[in-house]
């Protein structure tokens, strides 16, 4: 298979693919862990090498198979996990990522991203992420559900702002999706729930869209959250089926009609929408 996913570059110059995995429940049945790690091993093969987990997943149990569908091929991987905010104190982000790396059963996560905005102070967030990265623990560091006035209040620009972003979920591309592209450096965006969690795989407007192409709805789901070249989507599939039908979503083009039916059902915002959150 020599299907190219396309690509992004993030402000520290790391090229990342615009597909990644999504990993939230993976883990959660045990009867299913062999085909869920498959699922992911058949990803990474097909280019969709950024995989994306967090503590909070199943308590771990998420990390846990991560880090083995991924052991054979750690190189090859971004990783990407995620603090809780209430664990989020200068210490117990250290500690955290210890936990989660031990979890993982790898040396360091690539990016590692505050969950979302909570009461701990974010500096201090922020002064973990630093002295974990200076002990090589993590690549880089950035946000999670963090909306354009949280955004601009950071004391530091964050490597990526990951989002809920979808057809049903446009609001960040009022305020946001701008204010990352502006930012410098820039920021990068990571789309999550980019089919809604399979709830909109059953619209109509969608439905007719893929019928066209002859494809299915999460082919033109992920195609519109990658339309614009720079926004990353990490849709999570357990079976090596989804996962091939997902990287097939590169192979499609939408076009100017197709756009323009989708914005009919679901239109793009005309004034600041508050980010929403799964
Ligand atoms: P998604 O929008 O990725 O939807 C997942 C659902 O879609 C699953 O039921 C899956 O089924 C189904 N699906 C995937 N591909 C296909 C396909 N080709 N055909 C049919 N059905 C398909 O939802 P998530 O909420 O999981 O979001 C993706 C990832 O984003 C998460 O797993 C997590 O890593 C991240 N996330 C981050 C959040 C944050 O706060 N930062 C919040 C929410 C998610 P099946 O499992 O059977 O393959």
């Amino acid at each position: 298979d020599d299907r190219m996913i396309p690509t992004t570059t993030s402000a520290d110059g790391t090229i990342l693919p615009l597909l990644g995995q999504g990993t939230w429940h993976l883990g959660d049945d045990p009867a299913r862990a062999a085909t869920e790690i498959a699922a992911l091993r058949e990803g990474i093969e097909l280019g969709m090498s950024l995989i994306d987990t967090a503590e909070m997943y199943g308590s771990g149990r998420s990390e846990n198979l991560v880090g083995e569908a991924i052991a054979p091929v750690r190189d090859e991987v971004y990783l990407v996990d995620k603090v809780l905010p209430a664990n989020a104190s200068e210490a117990g982000t250290i500690e955290a990522c210890e936990r989660s790396l031990d979890a993982l059963g790898t040396e360091h996560i690539d990016l590692y991203l505050l969950h979302w905005p909570g009461a701990h102070p974010v500096d201090a967030t922020i002064a973990a992420f630093e002295r974990l990265r200076d002990r090589g623990l993590i690549g880089t560091w950035g946000v999670s559900n963090f909306d354009s006035d949280e955004i601009a209040a950071l004391p530091e620009v964050p490597q990526v702002n990951q989002v809920l972003f979808n057809p049903s979920r446009r609001g960040p591309e009022f305020d946001l999706l701008p204010a990352h592209r502006s930012s410098r450096p820039h920021i990068t965006t990571m789309a999550y729930s980019p089919v809604e969690q399979g709830r909109l795989l059953k619209d109509p407007t969608l439905a007719e869209v893929a019928r066209r192409h002859g494809v299915t709805s999460a082919h033109v789901l992920l195609a519109w959250a990658m339309r614009s070249g720079d926004v990353i989507a990490i849709p999570k599939a357990s079976s090596p089926e989804h996962v091939r039908a997902n990287a097939a979503a590169v192979d499609i083009e939408l076009t100017s009609d197709d756009l323009a039916d989708i914005d009919r059902d679901f239109p793009a915002p005309t004034s600041p929408t508050p980010l929403e959150v799964i």
